[in-house]
């Protein structure tokens, strides 16, 4: 901690909660406590759930406090150690969670549910998040990064340990099988695109719905076809146009698009005994999938799931994939100062891939 007395810890807050105002302040940097490290965060990325949190636009009914420092998904390096701490060393690089924290010991710990965890912390909401320069961190929940990874690439690896996480598991929970039909509606957005390479890398094959100006996204992340959700003149032609080209449904939708429009689709052009898993939450009031009868969920073996990021192995894992080169995140950064810019573009759903912010 010595080598840091007289600086100062940058950091973003949401300074007016229920809009998209963020500011710049410099706050001290804490000492570790028991259990944790002290870690210079480098990058982190900008999670749709970021802004929901700071516009509060799910309306919850408690909204972030004033000076909520945000964020989910980063990447930094391990700088000092609370008292009795040892790993990972001074020096490690690690990835910080949407689970800030779990207690490893309820009944959702052990199930591997960590995000459900009756004690857990969530990293940028009611507990400082990832936008901020100097960050304290569980030292059993940081996942590491191994040493042997570049520099330049650390930036594409933040968006993993919120996105990335994610989409690898909810694959993982969807009972396929190589070569099986997935389809990723939002397939160019920040999951999507990550969505569609994991996929792939998993060995099925990907159809990825998203509107026109995300189908170089897609294709460049992978996807054997692209649709475009506004080239049909309703939505009964965009599910049929799905079925025939993944010769009958798809085996499992990961929807990554937080419509309630895509959700009621999702339904039809899923295949047999196909799973649907939910994982963007549409803004606004909150409906049920309109579309999903009992009747059809029973006589066409349908499954509905919905998946939270993942445990401390899905993020060991995902992290890898990344590493070995089968997962790029297509991401562009930027400063501190452009958060509430960057929320105004993801409300106009103009951001194509992944924002990263740039901390150092
Ligand atoms: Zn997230
Ligand atoms: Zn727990």
């Amino acid at each position: 901690m010595e080598a840091l007395q007289g600086k100062l810890n940058k950091a973003i807050i949401y300074s007016n909660p229920g809009t998209r105002e963020t500011e710049v302040v410099k706050l001290p940097i804490e000492a570790p406590g028991p259990g944790q490290v002290l870690v210079r965060m480098l990058y982190s990325g900008v999670c749709h759930t970021d802004y929901s949190f700071c516009t509060n636009s799910w309306k919850a009914p408690t909204t972030v406090p004033k000076g909520q420092i945000g964020g989910h998904e980063g990447v930094g390096e391990v700088v000092a150690h609370g008292p009795g701490v040892v790993n990972p060393p001074v020096g490690t690089k690690v990835g910080v969670k949407y689970v800030a924290s779990a207690c490893l010991a309820c009944r959702y710990c052990l199930l591997g549910k960590e995000a459900n965890c009756v004690a857990g912390k969530l990293s940028g909401a009611f507990h400082p998040g990832t936008f901020q320069q100097y960050l304290l961190a569980a030292a059993n929940y940081v996942t590491t990064i191994s040493d042997e990874v570049a520099d330049d690439a650390l930036p594409g690896l933040a968006p993993i340990m919120c996105a990335g996480i994610t989409v690898y598991t909810a694959l993982k929970n969807s009972d396929l099988r190589h070569g099986d039909w997935v389809a990723v509606s939002g397939g160019g957005g920040g999951l999507g695109h990550l969505a569609i390479q994991y996929a792939k890398a998993m060995g099925y094959k990907v159809v990825a719905l998203d509107v026109p100006s995300k189908q170089a996204v897609c294709t460049e992340a992978g996807a054997d076809f692209f649709v475009d959700v506004l080239g049909f003149t309703n939505s009964e032609e965009l599910c049929k146009h799905v079925v025939k080209l993944t010769g009958g449904g798809a085996r499992t939708v990961l929807a990554c698009s937080s419509s309630n429009a895509a959700y009621a689709q999702a339904i039809h052009y899923l295949d047999q005994a196909g799973t649907l898993v939910c994982l963007g939450i549409p803004e606004g009031e909150l409906k049920p999938i309109e579309t999903a009868s009992v009747a059809l969920l029973v006589t066409r073996q349908l499954r509905i799931i919905g998946s939270k990021v993942g445990d401390r192995a899905d993020a060991h894992e995902c992290v890898r994939m990344a590493v070995n080169g089968a997962v790029k995140t297509h991401y562009q950064l930027r400063g501190m100062e452009e958060l509430s810019d960057v929320f105004a573009e993801m409300e106009h759903g103009t951001i194509k891939g992944r924002v990263v912010i740039d901390l150092r």
